[in-house]
């Protein structure tokens, strides 16, 4: 006789604690087969490389978790399914939704051949706030402006689901055909920095940095988000991204510690950026082909030149301006970005060096931990002007600026671009208006110690306008 068993099946939702999936297979009284299975057969683009060495050591963590009974499988889930069907006297099989179409795509037929074996097949949301087909105009159609779309189509709605507590039972003793090397995730970049070591990956460590953020980061968050080398980011981003945290874990964490003695602006204006990562989702959902097209399709007739030495050069951190090369060459060197920065190196590549917003959306796939086919589409969009609500084309960041104004004392740039550190204060943002006799002075020599701009400034900005100005003609 089979025995019977319930499977979760684990995707972007890497967590035991607030699971509505294990929490549903919990009810059951069988033991609980967790699998993950390696499938990209439908996906259009395999995840990025910094996503594969997060999701190894991920998989690892789990797998302890659950005293190495995590089962693994590399190949068409649906092929997986009907193995384990064989195999097992499946009583309920359950997972968490992902949102992309193409998983949409994918999980609706496995959930249509599942229910002709199994009567408890279920999804569930485990990683968004709200459901994107729950928030609609009152004309029923999708909102295109965060703020209407967060105000008044989320907050003024049924408030988000509470965290659960329950623990699992009993865990299927089934062992794992596959080890986790043999899934092959860890890539092969050419990386000297180790990023994985600026990390600690699990689920236990997501809870132990929100904990430090209640205590440390939040306080001043308002403001200090804005500044690449204050505290004030949780860099929850990853975890949140492969699910090892909840947002309904966060959300109400928040509240719990409001009600402390936070400021009212700080613990509101960090639910919105929950919030922004819900209108990314929002968005994917409703119009999928945000990862592709632009979603204003008059910037369809942008002329990008791509000029691919800027797109090299921009993407090593040796553009010559150190507020772009100081965030690129964070994001090479620890699989991650801060926000600020990641507005303005988007808006340097597209605008000044008139690349196509999905070559910086590319590079960011490939090197961001926290690399996210909704935030990371919709962000870029929002960057380059193209998007549903995004940043007028006109505004451009100047990186000078930029620079000046959130890395005031110049300690972001200097950690990541050491050999500038001896620059004056006035001139490390622009360090080729140093003059010459100070340049001597701090054995400074700019070409050889750091390059020359590849774009100026002014010019590169107005040309961009120029461009911007036809397609508005053109409308
Ligand atoms: P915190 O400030 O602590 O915010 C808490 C959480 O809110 C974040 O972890 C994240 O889940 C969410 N969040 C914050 N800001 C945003 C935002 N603007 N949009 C969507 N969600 C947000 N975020 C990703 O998670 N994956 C991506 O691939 C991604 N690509 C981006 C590309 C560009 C060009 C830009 C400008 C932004 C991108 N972002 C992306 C959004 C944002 O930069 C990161 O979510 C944030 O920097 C993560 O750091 P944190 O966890 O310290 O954020």
């Amino acid at each position: 006789m089979k025995e019977k068993i319930c499977i979760h099946w684990f995707r972007r939702d890497l967590r035991l604690n607030d699971n509505p999936s294990i929490n549903f297979l919990s009810q059951f009284n069988y033991p609980i087969l967790f699998i993950y299975i390696n499938d990209e057969n439908h996906k259009k683009r395999r995840i990025g490389s910094a996503s594969r060495l997060w999701l190894h050591h991920s998989i690892k963590y789990l797998n302890v978790q659950l005293s190495g009974k995590l089962n693994l499988f590399s190949d068409k889930a649906l092929d997986i399914f009907k193995k384990l069907i064989q195999e097992f006297d499946i009583q309920a099989v359950s997972w968490n939704r992902c949102y992309e179409s193409e998983e949409i795509k994918r999980d609706s037929l496995i959930k249509d051949f599942l229910k002709k074996s199994i009567s408890n097949v279920k999804s569930f949301n485990g990683s968004l706030l709200w459901e994107p087909w729950e928030v609609l105009k009152n004309d029923g159609t999708p909102y295109k402006v965060f703020t209407p779309f967060y105000k008044r189509g989320c907050l003024l709605s049924s408030p988000p689901r509470k965290p659960l507590t329950e623990k699992i039972n009993r865990i299927s003793d089934r062992k794992s055909e596959c080890s986790i090397d043999s899934l092959k995730l860890l890539p092969d970049k050419n990386w000297k920095s180790k990023p994985e070591s600026y990390w600690k990956i699990g689920e236990e460590f997501a809870e132990e940095i929100l904990e430090n953020f209640m205590l440390k980061g939040i306080n001043g968050y308002q403001e200090g988000r804005n500044y690449p080398s204050k505290n004030n980011v949780s860099k929850l981003s990853p975890y949140i991204h492969w699910g090892q945290i909840s947002p309904n874990t966060i959300w109400y964490n928040v509240d719990k510690n409001k009600a402390k003695d936070l400021s009212l602006e700080d613990v509101d204006v960090f639910k919105s950026e929950l919030g922004w990562r819900e209108f990314s989702y929002y968005l994917l959902y409703h119009f999928p082909q945000i990862t592709e097209k632009n979603l204003q399709s008059k910037f369809d007739k942008f002329e990008w030149e791509n000029n691919p030495e800027y797109l090299e050069k921009w993407s090593s951190g040796r553009t010559g301006y150190p507020i772009i090369d100081a965030g690129m060459r964070e994001l090479w060197k620890t699989g991650y970005m801060h926000n600020r920065v990641r507005m303005i190196v988007g808006s340097f590549l597209v605008k000044n060096l008139l690349n196509h917003w999905k070559n910086g959306e590319s590079w960011f796939w490939d090197c961001l931990f926290d690399a996210d086919s909704a935030s990371n589409s919709a962000s870029w969009q929002w960057v380059a002007g193209t998007g549903a609500d995004a940043a007028p084309y006109f505004r451009i960041f100047n990186p000078v600026t930029q620079g000046q104004r959130f890395d005031p004392n110049g300690d972001y740039v200097k950690e990541h671009i050491p050999e500038i550190k001896n620059l004056p204060i006035k001139f490390l943002h622009c360090p080729w208006e140093i003059p010459e006799e100070l340049s001597q002075k701090v054995n400074f020599k700019l070409g050889i110690d750091y390059p020359f701009p590849i774009v100026n400034i002014k010019e590169s900005r107005e040309k961009a306008l120029d461009i911007f100005a036809l397609l508005k003609k053109d409308k």
